[in-house]
């Protein structure tokens, strides 16, 4: 082929394709135009997940009527004039592309009305062409109406995900953008209904509470910088929340970074934030985090990627250091004063200092739990494994009875005792066994389970009196994206308005648990899986049910529940480890012991 220049039009829809990545990027886009605008009040409406329609509204300046054409060319932009203006951008915008691609791969209407003019401009184009313009009468302000997105590109619609899944990222789009203006409305409708609000107070933690939850919130601590102005290192202010160890996750994908009102992707500084809890979280638990930084312009770039959620620091090092030693400070103030929340103790993990801490509130404590009645739940989400889980009782370890007969995978084994209400110490033939009982257990339930769902392709299920469940946005979205494998595993869930779903049974043997925590819970692993190279929805399910059902570590055991547990996993299929990986027994042979011991 002879060398020519491409037509506009096809390079428009390559841009694009950098550009608009799905319908959540339309609506990232098309928002930042809104709050670059200076929209006070910004509403979403989005069809069939995005695919239908989107329709972004907002009350920012308008574009002048004769503008309008000039904003859907490529490469023009109101934000910027010069080379030099890219090192102090002040706007979420300046590439001048967003416009041009989206026009160039759907169906786009524009109505837009100029702060300072008497009516307003209505454009249509389609595929990129123009093919209607007219002036009509509209308030100030613009609305941007999307239909047929990749109509023109069957590459692009063929990759895209569920609308369940395209609805999930649009939400966290907007709830990043509400988190980042607090000042700012957003209001999202989805197919007809409102599935989030914010209500434009200026105060971050209202939308917290509307992004995270109110009980989450609870869990949260301020996070507010004073770092004394140095001359060495540029002013950079940190303002936030971030959760207390105890209450974590096992994904990162909740601390959440804003640089100077931009959401930004960065594992230099998510890990700035993991660190500043140092000792405090167990290896794999995660805060919930949300964190504003603020640094003069001209010491970041934001000109990586045409998506711009990446950004690169002049002084990498300084902002390191600002977000760690906020975060820090947070969470050692907070380490130092026991917290009591409605009579109940919550008590972090894995934490020297809160265990110290903790010595002289110990009755207190104690009586907490007593006060419990048995199977009763504390409320919150408690992590696994602390000791707030003594009181429960045990109701999953049938004594005696119903051992299933299955090929012996282990040796027998003789239960001696239990150390520190963790670990069973057991002697076998081949020398003594530390058998983590909550590790085993999960191993235990987790084969029973399988066996139960491969046999009979669904799980036993104990109904319930039907109880509602209003989740936060987005994790009412992975709900409804996974509500039949749930429904074969025992959940049955059923929508009930846009966040809310009305819980009718859960699998048989989480019976005495909380349903809003277990659900909760499995919300939280969906999550975690969208990380490449991970097990089977399903499989995820089935280890969290199982996890929620074992025996924690922290309960006292009688030796016979030691001993229908041993002989259970004697039977397993893999004895050796849970089913997340970790080992559930440490051996020590009979050579090593006596190595040990200088009679070798
Ligand atoms: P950029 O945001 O990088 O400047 P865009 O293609 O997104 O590029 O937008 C082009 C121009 O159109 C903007 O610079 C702005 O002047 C104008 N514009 C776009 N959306 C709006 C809006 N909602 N309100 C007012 N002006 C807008
Ligand atoms: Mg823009």
């Amino acid at each position: 082929m002879a060398i020519q220049i491409l037509p506009e039009q096809v390079v428009a829809q390559i841009a694009a394709g950098e550009v608009v990545e799905r319908p959540s990027s339309v609506i990232k886009e098309l928002v930042e135009n809104s709050l670059d605008a200076g929209a006070a009040d910004i509403r979403i409406d989005v069809m069939g997940g995005g695919r239908r329609l989107m329709r972004i509204s907002d009350n920012g300046s308008g574009i002048h009527s004769q503008e309008v054409e000039l904003a859907f060319a490529r490469h023009a932009t109101s934000k910027l004039r010069t080379a030099d203006d890219l090192t102090r951008i002040h706007t979420l915008g300046f590439r001048g592309e967003a416009l041009a691609s989206i026009a160039s791969v759907s169906h786009l209407t524009i109505t837009t009305r100029y702060e300072l003019e008497d009516a307003g401009t209505m454009l249509r184009f389609e595929g990129g062409n123009l093919a209607e313009r007219r002036h009509v009468g509209t308030p100030i302000g613009t609305v941007i109406s999307v239909e047929h997105l990749f109509h023109n590109v069957p590459a692009r619609l063929k990759f895209l995900k569920s609308e369940v899944t395209e609805k999930r990222h649009i939400v966290s789009v907007i709830t990043r953008y509400a988190l980042a203006y607090p000042h700012v409305r957003f209001t999202l409708i989805q197919d007809g209904s409102e599935v989030f609000r914010s209500n434009g107070s200026g105060q971050l933690s209202d939308v917290v509470v509307r992004v995270f939850g109110l009980s989450s919130f609870k869990e949260m601590l301020e996070v507010a910088s004073d770092d004394t102005p140095r001359t060495d290192r540029p002013p950079i202010s940190v303002f936030g929340y971030t959760s207390t160890p105890s209450f974590n996750r096992s994904d990162r994908a909740r601390i959440m970074l804003f640089v100077n009102g931009r959401w930004i992707q960065d594992t230099s500084l998510t890990y700035a934030v993991i660190q500043a809890y140092h000792t405090l979280l167990a290896t794999g638990r995660y805060p919930l985090t949300v964190l504003m930084i603020h640094i003069p312009p001209e010491e970041v770039d934001v000109n990586v990627h045409p998506a711009k959620s990446e950004v690169r620091f002049r002084d990498a090092n300084a902002v390191f250091g600002a977000v760690q030693r906020a975060v820090r400070q947070a969470v050692i103030a907070a380490a130092q004063t026991p917290i009591f929340r409605g009579g109940h103790y919550t008590m972090s993990a894995n934490t020297p200092q809160s265990g110290w801490a903790a010595a002289d509130s110990l009755t207190q404590m104690d009586m907490d739990l007593a006060l419990e009645t048995p199977g009763s739940q504390v409320h919150g989400r408690l992590p696994d494994d602390t000791a707030g889980d003594v009181g429960e009782h045990l109701s999953h370890i049938p004594v005696g009875a119903g051992v299933p007969v299955r090929p012996r995978t282990l040796p027998m084994l003789r239960v001696l005792g239990q150390i520190g209400a963790m670990y069973i110490v057991a002697e076998g033939p081949a020398g003594m066994y530390l058998i983590d009982q909550h590790a085993a257990h999960e191993r235990i339930m987790y084969e029973q389970f399988m066996d139960a769902y491969e046999q009979q392709g669904t799980i036993t299920q104990r109904a319930l009196n039907a109880q509602t469940l209003e989740l936060p946005p987005t994790d009412a979205r992975f709900i409804e994206e996974h509500l039949d494998v749930l429904g074969n595993l025992g959940f049955e869930l059923e929508p009930f308005g846009p966040n809310t779903f009305v819980v009718r049974g859960i699998p048989a043997m989480l019976a005495d648990r909380d349903p809003l925590d277990v659900v909760a819970g499995i919300v939280e692993d969906l999550e975690a899986g969208n990380l490449p190279g991970q097990a089977s929805i399903e499989d995820k399910i089935i280890m969290r049910v199982c996890k929620r059902a074992s025996v924690k570590a922290g309960q006292i055991l009688s030796h016979d529940e030691m001993n229908a547990l041993i002989r259970q996993l004697e039977r397993c299929r893999s004895p050796h480890t849970c089913p997340h990986g970790r080992p559930t027994m440490l051996h020590m042979t009979r050579d090593q012991l006596a190595r040990e011991f200088g009679r070798a």
